[in-house]
């Protein structure tokens, strides 16, 4: 016998999930604030609930999927949550994970956050990563249906990590985005077509990363020699990616505050180490929670 579900929201993303639930053969029971959106996944086999309340009190497992953590606590506020548990896949901060973690687990329920690496159309597929954190006895018991979702990770107790690894992953994806966006900005600049660079910026930042694990090694040991390419050598390079900039009349901001950490890790003594070193230069001394 397995486990029944709850969805409750039914975007594109939440639709996916009970889709994926049913496709797998869990009785799915869903509710959405407009009612409409159930009637597909009714069509599938899904129960469709008058309620969120009533949702909640069908299934031992409910997972939450809404626009903003704002909706998923007023939603959850009305259920009997106790002895049930809550998966949360609405993104936001770790700070609003922890606060949903005390309120649901207050209630007697227990508590995973989910951060989705994946969009509506890889849900049920392996390659949908879904990063979860919080109580892992929970995890560890409801694996099976988590994994129906896509492939699920477990990424420490704290419920605000789920949230935390998610935005990190953002975070460096649109620094990623803002190196390429710029560097297209200059070849277009002398009429460059975008598609006769592509091949060469995807090749050159596919080598680039291979320095990560490098890199992440130094941060942890905190030590951050080099034999590859130091915080100075860059440095360097700085001003006449400015200056180029400026002359293909390309606006340099997103280069900026690299400069500005460079010039700071170059002034504190660091121009001999490894770029890692920048790594630590962007800690403040405590992380307001
Ligand atoms: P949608 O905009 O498609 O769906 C939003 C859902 O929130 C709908 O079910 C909507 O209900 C519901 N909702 C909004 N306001 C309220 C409210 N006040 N009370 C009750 N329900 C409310 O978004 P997605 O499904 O795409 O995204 C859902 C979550 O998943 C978001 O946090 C998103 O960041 C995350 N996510 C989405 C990805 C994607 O590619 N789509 C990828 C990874 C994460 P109604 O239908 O009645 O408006």
């Amino acid at each position: 016998q397995k486990t029944s579900v709850t969805v409750l929201g039914l975007g594109l993303m939440g639709s996916a999930l009970a889709a994926a639930l049913l496709d797998a053969g869990y009785t799915t029971t869903v509710w959405n604030r407009s009612a409409a959106k159930a009637e597909p996944l009714a069509a599938k086999g899904a129960v469709a609930a008058a309620t969120a309340a009533e949702a909640i009190e069908a299934s031992p497992l409910v997972i939450v999927c809404l626009s903003v953590y704002a909706n998923a606590e007023e939603v959850l506020a009305d259920g009997a949550l106790a002895g049930r548990t809550v998966v949360q896949l609405t993104n936001g901060t770790p700070r609003q994970a922890r606060d949903l973690a005390d309120h649901v687990t207050g209630h007697g329920a227990r508590y995973l956050d989910g951060g989705i690496m994946a969009v509506p159309q890889m849900i049920g597929r392996p390659e949908a990563l879904i990063l979860y954190s919080g109580d892992e006895d929970a995890f560890a018991a409801h694996r099976d249906v988590l994994a129906a979702l896509g492939s699920p990770r477990h990424v420490g107790a704290d419920p605000g990590l789920a949230p935390l690894f998610d935005l990190a992953l953002l975070d460096a994806m649109y620094g990623m985005f803002a190196g390429f966006a710029h560097a297209v900005a200059l070849v277009r600049s002398e009429k460059v077509a975008a598609t006769v660079f592509e091949p060469m910026a995807t090749a050159w930042l596919t080598a680039m990363m291979r320095s990560f694990p490098e890199q992440a090694r130094a941060v942890d040991a905190g030590e951050y020699g080099t034999d590859v390419s130091s915080v100075a050598t860059s440095q360097v390079a700085f001003p006449g990616l400015i200056a180029t900039s400026e002359d293909q009349g390309v606006d340099p901001s997103l280069l900026l505050p690299m400069r500005d950490l460079l010039d700071r890790a170059v002034a504190s003594g660091h121009g001999d180490d490894g770029l890692a070193r920048l790594i630590p230069l962007l800690a403040r001394p405590e992380p307001t929670r």
